[in-house]
């Protein structure tokens, strides 16, 4: 009886498969460099080839992993040598800018950034931006609800989708590619697909919707002396800016004094501080805006909310303040370095960061722990370096993060989902009547659990 790469091959056609060989040449994820292992890699350039494939791997009982930009966080991507992998990456195209609809159609493997750059040079802007913008693409953004730093204006990925066109685990193509905003039309089923972190069908296409692009741009990175501040801060902000507030990202001391030590980035301020707030304004009113902007700094600084600012000059000054906040590779060694991504009332925060802190100083002395998040909407990372090679490190960093986020109201994954990484914590966050739910469009849709398997849910 031929087997499932033979029969791929006759019906789909040998120049969709990677070569076997080029299959270890490619690492598992952006985080972990080590070889990817598969039983195949295919790269359909249709969503008609995904269909193909879906319906035989069906029919033969064949796992199937699905990757976009490979940049999970909690290991969605995660495959063995008995699993098939379909890569969007050969999708990629952008086949309409509708100026006047305000919307794009965008096929699931293009890249972030790149959409975001296309649509920028039409004089249209794509909300959705985070720091994996260079590597993720659309479809892992949808799958996974990405969040990212504009959340606070613009809501998550699943509220900049008009239309979604994906397959089911059986081939079933469901095409809905809708470009208007009012839609009642019984289940709004794309939303089924958009953080399920493709345990429920691959996406293939969508209609995102686009804004104009603002006129100014203003930007700051403060320093503030407590957390009530920050809190203060970010009243003070929605008050007197109001909408045109984009991002406003928080990062404790420890993060910033870690990220700025010598080699790495520049430090902003010639002391250190316990708090800094990046925050970013949009507007269309170039007199008004920036000189509201001004008077807000002047404010703030006024009642003691901020003790130091630094205002960017240029788009390069503005763009290494940004570098602070998004790219913490300094602090990603030594190795291992465990990510968080967790969400919690605004309220509670301080409380729970000075509780996680104390514990992790009982529990891992020698432990290194660094904050940070999107707090304007509720979320905070956390990286910890255990600083021991004891064997239940993760186990103990594990608990002191996620355990008391029940009492909080919180969630254990704010953006990033949670893949095979966080599936033991989920019940934290959800109950046992929706995570019974969850099993039963799992098997509705995909009886034979070939889709992703393993992901969100056993
Ligand atoms: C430096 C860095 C910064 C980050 N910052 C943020 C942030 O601010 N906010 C945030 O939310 N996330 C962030 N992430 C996490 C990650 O970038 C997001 O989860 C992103 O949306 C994943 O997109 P991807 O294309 O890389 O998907 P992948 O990593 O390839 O896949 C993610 C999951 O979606 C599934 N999937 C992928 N494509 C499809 C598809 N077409 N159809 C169905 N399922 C699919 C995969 O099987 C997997 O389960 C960051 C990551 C890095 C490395």
């Amino acid at each position: 009886m031929p087997n499932i790469i033979d029969i791929l091959k006759q019906n789909i056609g040998e120049d969709v498969m990677l070569p076997h060989a080029d299959i270890a040449m490619r690492a598992v994820s952006y985080w972990d460099s080590s070889p990817l292992h598969a039983k195949a890699l295919l790269r359909p350039t249709t969503t008609l080839q995904i269909s193909k494939i879906l319906k035989l791997c069906h029919e033969h009982n064949q796992t199937v992993i699905v990757h976009g930009g490979n940049t999970t966080c909690v290991q969605g991507t995660r495959s063995t040598d008995n699993d098939i992998i379909i890569s969007l990456e050969r999708m990629t195209a952008i086949t309409e800018i509708d100026p006047v609809t305000g919307t794009a159609m965008i096929e699931a493997g293009a890249i972030l950034e790149t959409v975001q750059t296309t649509v920028k040079a039409k004089g249209l802007f794509l909300p959705l931006d985070l720091g994996a913008r260079g590597s993720c693409t659309i479809g892992g953004n949808l799958a996974t609800n990405a969040g990212g730093v504009n959340v606070l204006r613009y809501g998550m990925a699943r509220s900049m989708v008009l239309g979604l066109e994906a397959v089911l685990p059986d081939g079933t193509i469901i095409s809905s590619l809708n470009k208007v905003l009012k839609d009642n039309a019984g289940y709004d089923l794309k939303q089924l697909f958009i953080g399920s972190e493709g345990t429920l069908g691959i996406i293939t296409r969508a209609v995102v919707k686009l804004m104009p692009l603002s006129t100014t741009k203003n930007t700051a990175l403060v320093a503030l002396p407590d957390f009530q501040s920050v809190i203060k801060l970010l009243t003070y902000l929605k008050a007197n800016i109001g909408t045109n507030l984009s991002a406003y990202e928080v990062m404790w001391g420890e993060y910033v004094s870690a990220v700025t030590q010598p080699g790495a980035h520049r430090a902003p301020f010639k002391n250190t501080y316990p708090f800094y707030v990046l925050f970013e304004c949009d507007g269309n009113d170039p007199i008004r805006d920036d000189e509201r902007f001004m008077e807000v700094i002047e404010t703030v600084y006024t009642k003691g909310l901020i003790v130091d600012a630094v205002l960017p000059k240029s788009e390069n000054e503005r763009q290494a303040l940004w570098a602070i906040r998004d790219d913490f590779e300094p602090i990603l060694h030594p190795k291992p370095v465990y990510l968080y991504d967790v969400s919690l009332p605004i309220s509670s925060m301080d409380d729970y960061v000075k509780n996680v802190q104390e514990q992790l100083n009982r529990l891992l002395p020698q432990s290194k722990c660094y904050v940070l998040g999107h707090i304007g909407d509720g979320n905070l990372h956390f990286f910890v370096q255990p600083g021991s090679s004891a064997n239940n490190t993760r186990h103990l960093s594990d608990c002191t993060i996620y355990e008391p986020l029940q009492a909080y109201n919180g969630s254990v994954s704010a953006e990033h989902g949670i893949g095979h990484e966080k599936k033991k914590w989920l019940s934290q966050t959800r109950s046992a009547e929706e995570i019974a739910l969850m099993k039963l469009l799992k098997n509705t849709l995909d009886p034979r659990k070939i889709l992703n398997p393993g992901v969100v849910i056993d």
